[in-house]
């Protein structure tokens, strides 16, 4: 194994890209560069997003992209893998490390992929699938209608109770009744833990295998900061950009059941996993995609991850404790991770204005749907925080003060006209736009260069 480094290589080579973008694409490079300094000139408050460090993004943009392959180390479909080889069994060895994982599998182009790819591998068309709904908390490929999830297979959904907290006896209750192939816990907008040891009870018993999705807890599951699905589901998925830090792209875990035969297959779980990536559902990986996890993940493992997890937990905590003090209503009364939803129904206002109205101030957030909603998907009466992007610019405590007064600031001034106009004072958006920009000056996103 070589163990040269040349930073200078890789530097150029970026570079060269950057100045021949710019020659040659001014209007491209204008956009980008927009984006660029908007990023930092914002609050980025959308739970699912995060900021990458830029040399997981330097692995994304690396030569290493140009490699055409299909199949797995040591068992490629090209010539000319050593080196990609080498790359892959790294990115997979950190995952497994890192999740206390048995098998790992870092080819899925993306975490809805990487949902695909187990429900494929464990269903059959027409079978039937358990999920959160998505009106409760749920992501698309749980089998909402809207998702192949809910075309292909027969899908069932669990919500919450009227708090919004997640009912197991529900969840066991339609189990006995469906007897799903299938279970899928996890969600995009839940924020309390999850009891990943009494999903698995639950499926025992009616026979089904559980999926467990991460994708927003996954930085806190790496972490030690909410309890690991690894040994409890069948497997787990997550998305490697959202609470990882990491790039475009999904990442699918086996723990102990990873050897496990397939019943009527020649396959373990894990020859299955391997099979339902590549052949069946995707062709090509992105291998700079697979070296940017890599570096995702050994930055996840170290010391300085660890503290950052803690900050996005004390932040949202604080944020929620906030909201709670100014008078506001969150969903199941708090939060355990790093999510915050606020329920607007008794303000007059949806999901729909919030956003805009906060999005016009620098604040960027979601509409979200909660439980009970009378609104659909594109109105809503709930917003959604998270801080994973607020924790990695510094920000603590005090700062998430800060940011629930500048909220309500806004949302008590706002005078809703029907469910997505409004008016709001010019004063107010501009005394919140300003403290906005000093809160982001004040912390900047780490490495994030002004444009
Ligand atoms: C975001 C999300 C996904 C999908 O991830 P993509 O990488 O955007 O496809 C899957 N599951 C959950 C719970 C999510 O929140």
């Amino acid at each position: 194994m070589s163990t040269t480094t040349s930073a200078g290589v890789l530097a150029d080579f970026a570079s060269i890209g950057a100045r021949r973008l710019a020659a040659a694409d001014p209007q491209l490079t204008g956009l980008l560069e927009r984006e660029h300094a908007r990023q930092n000139d914002t609050l980025a408050m959308v739970a699912a997003s995060s900021s990458a460090d830029p040399s997981v993004l330097a692995c994304a943009g690396a030569s290493i992209s140009n490699v055409t392959t299909e199949g797995y180390p040591g068992a490629r479909y090209h010539a000319g893998c050593e080196v990609v080889d080498e790359v892959e069994r790294l990115a997979v060895e950190r995952a497994k490390t890192l999740f206390g994982a048995a098998y790992a599998n870092v080819q899925p182009h993306s975490g809805s992929t990487a949902n695909q790819i187990v429900l494929c591998t464990l269903m059959k068309p027409g079978d039937t699938l358990l999920g959160m709904e998505l009106s409760a908390g749920g992501h698309l490929t749980h089998g909402s209608p809207a998702s192949v999830s809910g075309r292909f297979f027969h899908a069932v959904g669990y919500g919450t109770d009227a708090e919004g907290l997640l009912d197991y006896d529900q969840v066991a209750a339609l189990a006995r009744a469906h007897r799903p192939k299938v279970i899928v816990c996890g969600a995009s907008a839940y924020p309390r833990t999850v009891d990943f040891a009494r999903f698995r009870q639950i499926a025992d018993e009616v026979g089904a295998y559980l999926l467990a999705d991460i994708s927003h807890i996954a930085g806190l599951v790496a972490a030690g900061l909410h309890p690991s699905p690894v040994d409890h589901a069948h497997a787990t998925t997550t998305s490697t950009y959202k609470q990882l830090y990491g790039p475009r792209g999904g990442l699918v875990l086996l723990g102990r059941d990873a050897e496990t035969p397939l019943p009527g297959s020649r396959r373990t779980l894990a020859q299955a996993i391997s099979h339902g990536t590549f052949p069946f559902l995707q062709g090509t990986p992105d291998l700079g995609a697979v070296a940017a996890k890599a570096r995702a993940f050994d930055i996840a493992a170290q010391d300085g991850f660890h503290a950052l997890a803690q900050r996005v937990v004390s932040d949202a905590a604080e944020l929620a404790d906030a909201f709670t003090g100014l008078g506001h209503t969150l969903v199941t009364g708090g939060t355990d991770n790093h999510m915050v939803l606020l329920d607007l129904r008794s303000t007059g206002l949806t999901g729909a204005i919030a956003e805009t109205a906060l999005a016009d101030c620098g604040i960027v957030v979601n509409r979200n749907r909660i439980p009970g909603d009378p609104h659909g998907p594109r109105v809503t009466s709930g917003i959604r925080f998270g801080t994973n992007t607020p924790a990695l610019r510094g920000m603590g405590r005090a700062e998430m003060r800060r940011c629930a007064a500048l909220i309500d600031r806004v949302l008590t001034a706002l005078e809703p006209h029907g469910t997505r106009e409004f008016t709001l004072a010019p004063a107010v958006r501009a005394e919140v736009r300003d403290e906005v920009t000093r809160l982001c000056r004040q912390f900047p996103l780490p490495h994030h260069l002004p444009a």
